[in-house]
């Protein structure tokens, strides 16, 4: 992930990620009570482009709100410097992860300082993956009873790294996690789709992180006019369907082979979920369709 001379940011300054430490007596740290963004930068004919970056700002405003950290950061404020971190450290394609933290503090009660990181690197070879291969997972996604599951919270991830770790055990790609009533939610890091007679599904809001990417996949059906339903639904409607997709900043859109051993029966290339595909890849390049 870094080199000698990579450079982070860190409360305030530039600095080598080598000489970058952080407080062992922390809240971050002992309970994952932390704050992050997931974004991508993209080389484009206008020079660098951060995709979203407000919208991925916004969240990470959200997110600490809603945990009770204190961060006055403003939008405008934390795209300037991403785009100085990108500079210094030359990159174009790159994954961007900020992360709020907070200490010196060991309670149980809300933060009291926080800190932000912003850390960069190289993504110029793309998401690896072609088209894989998930099973339903018997981790269920947080409750939202008991997690503020809207919000893109550290803790929250320690369940994705069961159910990921679990599937990849089991001879899978990755993990379909379902939420409390048994309907479909998404996978460790991505939210999903699945293709049906030409029209897209995927799960309503309530018990999954409401991507970016899957707003975007939005706004591309409707200039394509594919048609596309928020619903809740059972793995069981999913399974043996046209084709699926997870979507995310990290996956951006990727084909999914089968669910649970059972294939999606649509050659790719004839689905719509490929003109999405697209879309997207040319999307975050010209920023426009
Ligand atoms: N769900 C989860 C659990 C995630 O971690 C992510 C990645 N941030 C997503 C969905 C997709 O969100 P986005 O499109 O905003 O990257």
């Amino acid at each position: 992930y870094y080199s000698d001379k990579t450079i982070v940011y860190f409360d305030g300054n530039f600095l080598k990620a080598k000489e970058a430490g952080m407080d062992l007596y922390g809240q971050s740290l002992h309970y994952g009570y932390s704050v992050f963004e997931g974004i991508k930068s993209y080389r484009t004919d206008h020079g660098t482009k951060i995709f979203k970056a407000e919208e991925h700002y916004e969240r990470l405003k959200r997110s600490a709100e809603l945990m009770h950290i204190p961060f006055d950061y403003t939008v405008s404020q934390l795209t300037d410097i991403t785009y100085e971190l990108l500079e210094l450290n030359g990159f174009s394609d790159a994954y961007i992860r900020p992360l709020v933290t907070c200490s010196p503090n060991m309670s149980l009660s809300k933060g009291q300082k926080s800190y932000l990181s912003l850390l960069a690197w190289d993504w110029s070879n793309g998401y690896l993956a072609d088209k894989m291969k998930i099973m339903t997972s018997t981790f269920q996604r947080p409750n939202p009873k008991a997690f503020k599951i809207e919000a893109k919270v550290g803790g929250h991830y320690v369940n994705s790294i069961l159910a990921c770790q679990d599937a990849k055990d089991k001879g899978y790609d990755e993990a379909l996690l379902l939420d409390e009533n048994g309907n479909v939610a998404e996978s460790s890091g991505a939210n999903v789709f699945y293709e049906k007679d030409g029209t897209l599904f995927t799960p309503a809001k309530g018990n999954i992180l409401p991507g970016i990417t899957r707003q975007t996949v939005f706004e591309i059906c409707s200039q394509l006019h594919i048609p596309v339903k928020e619903t809740f639904f059972k793995p069981e409607e999913m399974r043996g369907a046209d084709a699926a997709f997870f979507c995310g900043t990290a996956a951006e859109i990727v084909a999914l082979d089968s669910l649970d051993d059972v294939p999606f029966t649509k050659n790719w290339k004839d689905t719509e979920s490929e003109k999405v595909q697209q879309a997207y890849l040319k999307l975050v390049r010209v920023l426009s369709l």
